[in-house]
Order: structure tokens, then C-alpha cells, then sequence
């Protein structure tokens, strides 16, 4: 019998909440912050510490059968693979913000602006679909700054409480995508036994929180 492998946020926010639901999966493992894989001793598993980023690759390639990972990643990396299971954690609304003082109030003036973002394709097929034809900045992190810098009109981002939206002078203006992390898994384990074990654990785990 094959060893599946689950891919899970080597450290961050999801990194807490996917080790606890495969521990309350009765799965049991040692969890040390140097290790960048874990064998599970109680089942044919063994759990693959990665970067959130790398997670959909990894599983769409098959170099990891299962993963936990945030939708609006998954979408980002335009990953092929399936959805099992949302877990009910790590949510998060992605927003388009412009600043405080500015004269845009509508979609419709995004045309012809500057956005800045870290998150380019959900962007783009949003834009797309509004038929807002605006130019996409793509910057790695502290999209906050871009407008008070001139680098762009307005910001795309995961918005969470918007303590950090206000701080920069920004307020949230259009919702775009809401996410969570999923359990997803390669498109060729749809029937494996293991497989199908693990998502029933997890379902009573989450059937048992709620
Ligand atoms: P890594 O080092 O693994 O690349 P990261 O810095 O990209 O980590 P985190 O900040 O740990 O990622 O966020 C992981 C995921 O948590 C996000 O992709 C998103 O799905 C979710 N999330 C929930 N709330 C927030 C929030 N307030 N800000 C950012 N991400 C959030
Ligand atoms: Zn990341």
C-alpha cells in the first residue's frame, strides 16, 4: 500500500488549525518546527511542511496527494485540482481599497486606474467580469503602501478586520472574493480507500464542532 501525502502550511495561520483537525483526526505524529515532514505512526500518512504558496502545485502534480490551503491561494495559482472539503478556518475576504480621500466611488472609475496587488489573476478575472479595464501593479507584499506612494490608485488585498486598511489611509470598497481553507486532493485519489478513510474522519471532526 502507497503512503499518501498531505501537504500542510509549514508556519503561519493556517498552520495551527491544520495540525489540530489531522490530531483530531485520531492521527498521530511528531510535530517539531524543524521538521519539514512528518511520519503519521497510526495510519499510512505522511504529513509534508511546505510553504502555503507551493501547496496546489504540489498537489496538482501529484507530488503531494492531499493538501490544506486557502481558496483564494489555490485560484491564485490557477491549481487544478479537487475540492473536498472546506474546513471552516483561516477565512478572509479579498478587497479592492482606495484611499480615504479619493474621488472614486464606483467600479466603473476603476477604468483607466492603477491597482496593486498581490493576488493578479483573482484580480484580473474579477476585472474581467466587470468589464473594468484598469492596469494591474504587482507587488509581493505591503500593497497598503501604493497609493500613498503614487505607485497606484487603489489596492487589492485580504482584508481582514481593516485595522491595517485604516492605518494607511485606505477604506474597503468592493468585496471580491471571500475564502477559507479546503482539504484538496489530486484528481487521480477520487477512489482511494485512505483517501476516503481521512475525509470521513475530518467531516466527523468538523460535524462534531458545529
Ligand atoms: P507562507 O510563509 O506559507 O507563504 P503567507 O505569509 O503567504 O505564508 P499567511 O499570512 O500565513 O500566508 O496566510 C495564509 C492564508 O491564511 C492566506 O492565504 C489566507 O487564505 C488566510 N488568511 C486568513 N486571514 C488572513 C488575514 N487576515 N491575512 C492574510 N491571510 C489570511
Ligand atoms: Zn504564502
Amino acid at each position: 500500500m502507497k503512503t499518501l501525502k498531505i501537504a500542510i502550511q509549514k508556519s503561519g495561520r493556517l498552520n495551527e488549525k491544520s495540525v489540530e483537525i489531522l490530531k483530531n483526526c485520531g492521527l498521530s505524529f511528531e510535530n517539531y518546527k524543524s521538521s519539514l515532514i512528518a511520519t503519521v505512526a497510526n495510519f499510512p500518512l505522511e504529513i509534508l511542511f511546505l510553504r502555503d504558496d507551493d501547496i496546489p502545485e504540489y498537489v496538482q502534480d501529484g507530488i503531494a496527494d492531499l493538501g490544506i490551503v486557502g481558496e483564494n491561494v489555490i485560484v491564485e495559482a490557477k491549481a487544478e485540482v479537487n475540492y473536498l472539503q472546506k474546513l471552516g478556518f483561516g477565512k478572509c475576504t479579498l478587497k479592492i481599497a482606495v484611499q480615504a480621500t479619493s474621488k472614486i466611488q464606483n467600479l466603473e472609475e476603476l477604468n483607466g486606474k492603477a491597482i496593486a496587488t498581490s493576488y493578479p489573476v483573482i484580480l484580473e478575472k474579477f476585472l474581467k467580469e466587470k468589464g473594468i479595464d484598469a492596469a494591474i501593479r504587482t507587488i509581493s507584499g505591503s500593497v497598503e503602501i501604493g497609493p500613498g506612494l503614487g505607485l497606484s490608485d487603489a489596492i487589492f488585498d485580504i482584508v481582514s478586520t481593516g485595522a491595517t486598511l485604516k492605518s494607511n489611509g485606505l477604506m474597503p470598497f468592493a468585496d471580491v472574493m471571500s475564502s477559507e481553507a479546503v482539504l484538496i486532493g489530486n484528481k487521480s485519489i477520487l477512489d482511494n480507500p485512505e483517501v476516503a478513510e481521512l475525509l470521513q474522519r475530518i467531516r466527523s471532526v468538523l460535524s462534531a464542532k458545529s
